[in-house]
């Protein structure tokens, strides 16, 4: 915190654009000795709007780093089938370093099938259940991106992690769960609060570190937050004016906290980042 109250600011994007700078560095050596450039397939399934954004940014951000982007896209209205015919034939190509599949897929489609057909030396979104079972062993091979991401935030910021209290507010599989899992190797004790939790404002404000991941504006209240503590703010939320919000009342947050994440500009450039690292090292095994 500094002087006036007024939390640090990690700044994601910048630590996003180093992360991609040193990722051009390792994938060029990769492309010259294979012949071969990196390849990450983005397959869509009736794009809604809000895939079509995050799509464009992921595209734009392996073009940074070298790594070339490419889309398959079937109608909204296909068979589960269809799409796992493609997952075969991009696990079968040797141009191909790292399957996307943009969640969520149409209601007809057997997503867990669609994610568990993924080679798991592919699955660059780190969701296959054999790399969520290495991660909950504590010897991860490809991890889901945002935790990661997160990981490295607190450690540019210098905040240390061991013996520390975190409260992680949300549970799914994507952020919630693999942040546990992560938070839990450095040594931190992890509380994971979700829907059912009694007394959330309780859990949170014995905490150090605070990761908000539910989906709702401004949900997490200033008063929440134990003075210096560090907030890592992963909500993605849409104002009436169109505008991006987090899950933390940023301004109220920024008072107690001695660290503190934007929405934009903080946990999502870093979850892109650490998509086209994960590409990066899928390709450096095959
Ligand atoms: P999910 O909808 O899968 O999970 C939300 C979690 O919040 C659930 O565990 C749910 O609990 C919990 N929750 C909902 N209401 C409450 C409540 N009243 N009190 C306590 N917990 C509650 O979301 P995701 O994890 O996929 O995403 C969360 C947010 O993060 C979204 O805004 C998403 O857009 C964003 N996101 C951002 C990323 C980035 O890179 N910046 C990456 C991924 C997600 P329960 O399990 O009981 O239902």
């Amino acid at each position: 915190m500094d002087a006036t109250g007024t939390a640090n600011v990690i700044n994601g994007k910048e630590l996003a654009r180093e992360l991609t700078e040193e990722l051009k560095d390792e994938e060029k050596p990769l492309s010259k000795k294979t012949g071969i450039p990196r390849g990450l397939p983005v397959v869509l399934v009736g794009v809604a709007p809000a895939s079509k954004v995050y799509v464009r940014n992921k595209t734009l951000a392996c073009e940074k780093a070298g790594i070339r982007s490419f889309k398959r896209e079937l109608p909204a209205n296909g068979p589960t089938e269809r799409l796992l015919g493609i997952i075969e034939e991009l696990n079968a190509s040797k141009e191909v370093h790292g399957i996307l599949v943009q969640l969520p897929l149409p209601p007809q489609i057997d997503e867990q099938a669609v994610i568990e057909a993924i080679d798991p030396g592919k699955d660059v979104d780190g969701f296959h259940p054999y790399n969520m079972g290495r991660l909950m062993t504590g010897n991860p091979l490809l991890t889901p991106c945002t935790p990661p991401g997160i990981m490295r935030m607190l450690h540019s910021a210098g905040i240390e992690v061991s013996g520390k209290e975190a409260v992680i507010v949300g549970r799914s599989n994507i952020v919630g769960k693999p942040m546990a899992m992560m938070l839990l190797k450095r040594n931190a004790t992890v509380t994971v609060c979700h829907s059912k939790t009694q007394d959330l404002p309780g859990h949170v404000r014995s905490a150090d570190i605070v990761v908000a991941a539910v989906g709702r504006p401004a949900f997490v209240k200033g008063d929440w937050i134990k003075k210096g503590a560090a907030v890592i703010d992963v909500g993605v939320n849409r104002t009436k004016d169109g505008r991006l919000t987090g899950d933390v009342d940023f301004i109220e947050a920024s008072r107690r906290a001695s660290f503190i994440t934007t929405v934009p500009g903080g946990v999502g450039p870093m979850t892109i980042a650490m998509l086209l690292k994960n590409t990066v090292e899928a390709a450096k095994r095959t």
